[in-house]
């Protein structure tokens, strides 16, 4: 920690500030400048108490972290050859440039015919997972909520059929034992992408978890968030960038693809863009699945459904199986002049 005190201050005062450094468990070392005396606070961040209370001092000017607040999803944990996450689901490996993963389905799941008929339609242009809520987060208590179990068994029976893996989210703390019983990903949503004792839930299931980016996260926090699912001893997490709330109203949501850049630089996790509710329009989904690509994200989730006009949510932005397959063969050579195989 860096502690910045007031200008022209009595010796004696700035040796109280330095006391309290050494009681608070830090080694001072002082730089005395004509004007201002600036303390460097040697101790490890993040186990000993934060020196961040002195700033309320009458002595101190500003009070600023050296270390990072995150650590275990931080590169800095990772040296050498594997230097980044590649997490094991389903037969898959997802990161560290291996193969690009497609994780698609309806928004909701709705029927039998609808989900048999979608994984058989992602499936055919390689998909290796298909999403699909069962518990949806919606925000009106009156729109459609989601089948739950029903939900949750047409899942498994696409699943079966296609051999696809299965993306879905969980909502609630109460249901992560259910939803982890049949599922191979849970998905926690950008509504609950800072409920800490929900992931902590979802962590412990021992389930790989696509943390989607809250709509008005940080960076940090996500990171933060992600952090938890680590440091409750499970390491395989999916960070997904599914947009966030800006003035802008012509997208449902602003792509942040800023962030996954910084992500890429600040982790050593997988990213997964989510464009649908990124953008919140189909026809802008493939533009941005380009964009995915050439950040060098690790996969893709899509929002595709047999007849958008008719889903029982998020018809706007789901594509249907013609432009998802138009999207797959677009994307191919993107893919491929990354060097990812496909
Ligand atoms: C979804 O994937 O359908 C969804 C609700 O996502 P988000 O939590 O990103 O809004
Ligand atoms: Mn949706």
């Amino acid at each position: 920690m860096i502690v910045v005190l007031k200008p022209n201050l009595e010796p004696a005062e700035v040796e109280k500030v330095i006391a309290e450094v050494v009681k608070l468990g830090y080694e001072p070392r002082p730089i005395h400048g004509n004007v201002q005396t600036v303390i460097a606070a040697i101790g490890d961040e993040n186990t000993h108490q934060s020196l961040e209370t002195l700033a309320s001092w009458p002595q101190v000017e500003h009070v600023h972290r050296v270390q990072k607040r995150y650590k275990l999803v931080s590169r800095e944990v990772k040296k050498g050859a594997d230097k980044d996450t590649i997490v094991k689901v389903h037969g898959q490996e997802i990161g560290a440039g291996k193969k690009f993963c497609f994780m698609a389905g309806p928004c909701s799941v709705e029927s039998e015919e609808q989900l048999l008929a979608t994984a058989k339609a992602v499936k055919a242009q390689g998909a290796t997972f298909l999403r699909g809520g069962a518990y949806k987060p919606r925000t009106s208590p009156y729109e459609f909520q989601g089948l739950a179990k029903e939900g949750l068994r047409l899942l498994a029976q696409a699943a079966k059929e296609y051999d696809l893996g299965i993306v879905t989210e969980v909502l609630s703390e109460r249901d992560v034992e259910l939803v982890a019983a049949y599922s191979d990903i849970l998905q926690i949503g950008a509504r609950n992408a800072q409920n800490f004792s929900l992931i902590t839930e979802a962590a412990r299931s021992g389930k790989t978890i696509l943390l989607k980016r809250g709509m008005s996260m940080k960076i940090e926090e996500w990171l933060l968030a992600a952090e938890y699912v680590l440091a409750h001893g499970n390491p395989n997490v999916l960070l997904c960038e599914r947009g966030i709330r800006t003035f802008e109203t012509y997208t449902r949501n602003t792509l942040d693809l800023g962030a996954v850049a910084a992500i890429k630089k600040e982790s050593h996790l997988p990213v997964i863009i989510d464009p649908s509710q990124g953008c919140g329009r189909a026809d802008m989904v493939l533009e941005l699945c380009k964009a995915a690509v050439a950040l060098n994200a690790d996969g893709l989730l899509i929002e595709v459904h047999p007849n958008p006009a008719e889903a029982w949510s998020d018809g706007q932005q789901q594509v249907d199986f013609n432009l998802y397959a138009k999207l797959v063969a677009e994307l191919k050579p993107f893919v491929t002049a990354v060097g990812r195989p496909l």
